[in-house]
């Protein structure tokens, strides 16, 4: 019998099911968007019942034309701190607020100049942010806000969908960390958390294992997903961790860097780690393993923003051409600094009034240095990111690096040559998935250990560094780590200034 595995991720934008057979090679992949809706500015919202029902849709869309007893699992993976109300029916009583609602800013900037903060980030290993469910449920207090009161249960999206389809109110350690109210040592539930919550434990769902399976779907649901009503769901992690299995960063030193819209820098560390500086991100993943990192806000969007200034839209391939300007300017370009902090940012010194800037212009700067500049910025933030990680936990020794910049040599170059670090590409962009995918053939006995993976990810590119370019960019990178503490104060007053 051929055997297949399926990793479904929900995303922020839309649900992923990837159909995989043994070897990760992607068979294929089903896609079903949803919107993300801003009743105020800083609010994001979306609708559970559609994510689920989009979920379902994604399944089917893989499972076409395959006997349903020849897929013998499927891994879960899902976007991290998002928070739902469910009243005593199981029902939604609110809409899901997700991770990029910023309602919770306030509460959020006083408990994080608390020590209480401090003590709750040291045990949970979540920043004190408003994307943090934790400082959306202090929100929710505060604000008297109606399905707060009305609520049992408090869960993220993947607990909803999975209480949907299975009746258990079952959360995993990888996303259970990311709500902000668990103690990443012990695995339980943080007391003070949920007293500062204004909850109780029993509103909250059991904390269960990566590699926790789910079975008993009704026999109605398993036709519409195309599934046996057998087949296990492995209920696997947040899309982070995951991402760090799918593209083979598991042991210390290996280092994974996504760089979408946003960007992130992660790896693995076999304890938990956190200090007072609260730079990084510290989540449970398995039973031994923690992931940790940072998330930055400024990513490809920075090219995205050159794009808009420098091209037109009847241009074909603005990014290429973008990438080739860059080329014309020397690395370093030619002393040119830009700060990315575009979109304000997250880590390392999470700032959301953080403003963007080019420092060290001259009249010798032309188009292509502004445009370099702004890619090695980009890299140098994830590099600022990467020093808070190497504090805490290991140097990098290789670098893996997935999303849309990885389809610039020249970005990825730099990367490499800024890090000093081999950076290795994987042919597939489902990082998350197949790493849900693995998580569940690993839960089904079918590898002995998740490392195994390494030997299933098949990679397309690798760039190595160039020690003189990583040793100029060191002399520049030290300039850029400076900036930001001088222009703390002097942003906080443009932002003031221009939210007038
Ligand atoms: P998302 O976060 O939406 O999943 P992607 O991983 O698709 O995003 O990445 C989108 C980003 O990829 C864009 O903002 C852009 O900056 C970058 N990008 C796309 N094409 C190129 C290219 N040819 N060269 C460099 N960057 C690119």
């Amino acid at each position: 019998m051929k055997k297949f595995v399926i990793g479904l991720d929900i995303g922020t934008t839309s649900a992923k099911a990837v159909l995989f057979n043994g070897y990760g090679e992607v068979l294929s992949e089903g896609e079903e968007g949803y919107e993300m809706t801003h009743p105020k500015p800083s609010w994001s919202e979306q609708d559970p019942q559609i994510i689920e029902r989009a979920a379902v849709q994604a399944i089917r869309k893989v499972t076409q034309g395959v006997n349903s007893r020849e897929i013998i699992g499927v891994g879960m993976s899902a976007a991290m701190h998002s928070i739902i109300c469910i009243d005593e029916n199981h029902l939604p009583i609110s809409p899901s607020i997700t991770w990029a609602d910023g309602r919770s800013t306030t509460q959020a900037t006083s408990l994080k100049n608390s020590a209480q903060g401090t003590n709750i980030y040291l045990r949970t290993g979540t920043p004190i942010h408003p994307m943090s469910p934790l400082l959306k449920l202090i929100w929710m207090k505060e604000t008297s806000y109606t399905p707060y009161k009305r609520a049992k249960r408090f869960i993220s999206i993947k607990e909803f969908l999975l209480s949907r389809w299975f009746d258990e109110y079952v959360i995993d350690y990888s996303v259970a960390a990311s709500t902000g109210m668990l103690n990443i040592k012990t695995k339980q539930w943080d007391k003070e958390a949920l007293d500062l919550a204004g909850i109780e434990e029993d509103q909250l769902s059991k904390v269960v294992s990566a590699t926790y399976q789910l079975t008993g779907l009704s026999s109605s649901l398993a036709d519409e997903m195309g599934l046996h009503v057998d087949t296990p769901f492995v209920i696997g992690g947040s899309d982070g961790p995951l991402a760090n299995l799918g593209i083979g960063a598991i042991n210390p030193g290996e280092v994974a860097i996504t760089v979408g819209t946003s960007g992130a820098i992660r790896q693995m560390t076999k304890s938990p780690k956190t200090d007072q500086q609260q730079e990084v991100f510290c989540y449970s993943f398995t039973d031994d393993l923690w992931v940790m990192g940072g998330p930055t806000n400024n990513g490809g969007i920075v090219l995205s923003w050159l794009k808009e200034l420098f091209t037109t839209p009847e241009i074909e391939n603005p990014f290429d051409l973008l990438n080739e300007w860059a080329e014309k300017a020397a690395p370093g370009s030619n002393g040119l600094l830009f700060l990315p902090y575009l979109n304000g940012e997250r880590a390392p010194f999470w700032d959301a009034q953080a403003k963007g800037g080019f420092v060290g212009l001259t009249l010798s700067h032309k188009k292509e240095h502004l445009i370099r500049a702004g890619l090695e910025g980009v890299i140098y933030s994830l590099y600022h990111v990467g020093a808070a990680l190497e504090r805490l936990s290991d140097p990098p020794k290789k670098l893996l690096a997935s999303g849309g910049f990885a389809r610039s040599t020249l970005w990825l170059q730099i990367l490499a040559d800024i890090f000093g670090q081999t950076v290795e590409v994987p042919e597939s962009h489902q990082s998350s998935a197949w790493g849900a995918a693995w998580l569940a053939l690993y839960s089904l006995g079918e590898t002995q250990s998740l490392d195994e993976i390494k030997n299933h990810i098949p990679m397309k590119l690798r760039m190595e560094p160039d020690e003189k370019r990583h040793n100029s960019y060191s002399e520049l990178y030290n300039v850029y780590k400076s900036l930001y503490p001088a222009l703390k104060e002097p942003f906080s007053t443009i932002h003031q200034i221009q939210n007038k």
